[in-house]
């Protein structure tokens, strides 16, 4: 398969991308080099601060996220909150939740007019192999823990919809029809 970065584009709900399950990358090619800095484009464009592969229309696990720090997650929180630019995790895998769980509302860039709250761990373990090449560990809480548990979801095909609370789910029950009725009409 060749891929034309260039050619990317955010595809959102229903597209049938979005619920395909990733498949590992393996080696960093140039090729997953390219995929990966222009999915760090297209997430800044959109103003997001998280984009998984498959919301490029690609089946890679994958996934790109750039949470700045705030006054409420500074960047030398332990474990960090924040990220320094933007991060990029080939493969990735969580081999630790905390037993805490929290609410807080999401949006996705592939679900527009979408919000809702979704409970999650609070921090995470995170391994996954960057740009470089590298596998790193790292712990992440706070917005950055949720961020990567929401990116991580998009690569098994799950979507905040299948995840919100009671309440978020009937009140975005009308955007969600808006938006399979539009995908019907096309
Ligand atoms: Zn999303």
């Amino acid at each position: 398969m060749t891929i034309d970065p260039a050619n990317l584009r955010i595809v959102t709900y229903p597209d049938p991308a979005l619920r395909e399950k990733a498949a590992p990358v393996g080696e960093v090619t140039p090729e997953a080099r390219a995929v990966a800095e222009r999915m760090i484009e297209l997430m800044r464009r959109a103003d997001g601060i998280g984009l998984a592969a498959p919301q490029v229309g690609i089946a890679w696990r994958l996934f790109v996220c750039d949470v700045p720090p705030a006054e409420d997650r500074p960047l030398d929180a332990d474990p960090p909150e924040a990220t320094d630019g933007p991060m990029v995790c080939f493969d990735p895998e969580i081999s630790a939740f905390s037993d805490e769980l929290v609410s807080r509302e999401e949006g996705c860039l592939s679900l527009p007019e979408i919000v809702g709250d979704v409970r999650r761990p609070s921090e995470i373990t995170l391994a996954a192999t960057g740009l470089d090449g590298e596998r790193f560990t790292k712990r992440l809480g706070g917005l950055l823990a949720r961020c990567a548990q929401h990116e991580i979801d998009h690569l098994d095909g799950v979507l905040i919809i299948d995840k919100m609370q009671q309440l978020s789910r009937m009140k975005n029950r009308r955007a969600i029809r808006d938006l399979e009725s539009l995908a019907g009409a096309r």
